[in-house]
């Protein structure tokens, strides 16, 4: 039997790094990205010939920019994914991408080399707010680039947005979502600013954000409040204009979920291939190096492995999939861990239940509308001891 696996090709390189972002991306010239796809394609070849029993879903090109890289690069790199491994003919083949860092030409080779569904970083919708994120686009540059996207025949687009932005009010946020859905992409991604240790945002607004945890008055962030409301807000417009929320941060029009994203909330295996890129294989953990040069010496190389515990990887289940709208079954829960549920989180189960934070209904355990609101505390509940 092939077992069913999904990729991850991390292309590393931004033009300028946003001031909120924490992510393993940089800067670099054109001789060293074409080093690096060079890397990247031996790693790619490596493991497409240890991992012959399975057979690709997804794939997933992130950053980064991986629109920045060089068109061809970008060609020659998928076709090794598809000499390499065996890919399903059905396969999702999604690709991050920038405004300002395509042309038509560029998105008409990406469809011919497969790419099927494009994620587009906007962020937000308003030209000051952009300025603030240390985005390297206007808005009026991510229209062009959406229109250059759906002339060169892209049908499923996921547009990438952030709220919680320093200043933002829900009312602004709205405005965002109005201009977005105008454009009628068939999927939106709404996460909320977290500001991460290590960026230039954390030096900035560290002190605001402790204040916005404790649910006091801040200065430039939005109070914890007016996060929430923008939550709300967010989740009922979205919903009235046809987009259904399958995941805490996550819109889609119906059949245009991003298959990638569920198989990685349901603990698919998946397989990281790039700098710093992380994998899940049968309950192990793998991370490659974060060190370029070491990467692009020995790229298949200087991996770590961690095995998941038992106790780990029934927590992980719970995190996951309760993060999605249809949550969780007995019936997988069962079949991954080979006991009932009950049998681990019986006391859990019936405490959230009885607090109206979950709905268990014919097999099948998701967060109530007051379990969303509060899913750190509901997610917390689901530790083991
Ligand atoms: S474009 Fe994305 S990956 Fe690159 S610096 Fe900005 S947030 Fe980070």
């Amino acid at each position: 039997m092939r077992n069913n696996l999904e990729l991850y090709v991390h292309i590393p390189f931004c033009v300028k790094k946003c001031g909120y972002c924490d992510f393993l991306s940089f800067s670099c010239d054109e001789h060293t990205q074409g080093k690096y796809a060079d890397a990247l394609m031996r790693e790619i070849k490596a493991y497409g010939a240890r991992m012959k029993d399975y057979t690709v879903s997804t794939i997933y090109i992130g950053g980064g920019t991986p629109s920045w890289l060089d068109e061809n690069k970008m060609s020659e790199i998928l076709d090794t994914v598809y000499t390499s491994f065996q890919v399903s003919k059905e396969a999702e083949v999604s690709m991050e991408c920038n405004p300002g860092t395509v042309t038509a030409a560029k998105l008409e080779q990406y469809r011919m080399a497969g790419i099927n569904r494009l994620s587009i970083g906007l962020q937000s919708a308003d030209n000051e707010e952009l300025k603030i994120l240390g985005r390297i686009h206007t808005f009026e540059q991510f229209v062009k680039t959406y229109e250059l996207a759906r002339n060169a025949g892209f049908s499923n687009i996921n547009v990438d947005l952030i709220n919680g932005i320093p200043y933002q009010t829900c009312d602004k946020f709205l405005r965002t979502l109005q201009k977005v859905v105008r454009l009628k992409p068939n999927h939106i991604s709404a996460y909320s600013l977290i500001i991460e240790k290590g960026t230039p945002f954390y030096e900035r607004y560290k002190s605001d954000a402790l204040k916005q945890e404790a649910g006091m008055p801040t200065d430039v962030l939005p109070t914890e409040e007016e996060v929430c409301r923008i939550y709300k807000m967010t989740q009922e417009y979205l919903d009235k204009a046809g987009y259904i929320q399958y995941e805490i941060s996550n819109f889609a029009q119906p059949g245009y979920e991003c298959i990638h994203n569920i198989g990685y909330w349901t603990r698919e295996n998946y397989l990281g291939l790039g700098l710093g890129a992380a994998s899940l294989i049968e309950n192990v953990r793998y991370a490659n190096t974060a060190d370029l040069y070491e990467y692009m010496k020995e790229p298949a190389k200087n991996r770590t492995a961690d095995e998941i515990s038992r106790k780990a990887q029934m927590e992980e289940f719970m995190f996951l999939g309760l993060r999605m709208k249809e949550g969780v079954t007995r019936e997988r829960f069962f079949r991954e861990f080979g006991i009932p549920i009950d049998g681990i989180y019986h006391a859990a189960l019936e405490k959230l239940k009885a607090e109206g934070m979950l709905m268990i209904r014919e097999g099948r355990i998701a967060l109530s509308e007051k379990g969303a609101d509060l899913s750190n505390y509901v997610l917390a509940q689901f530790l083991i001891d």
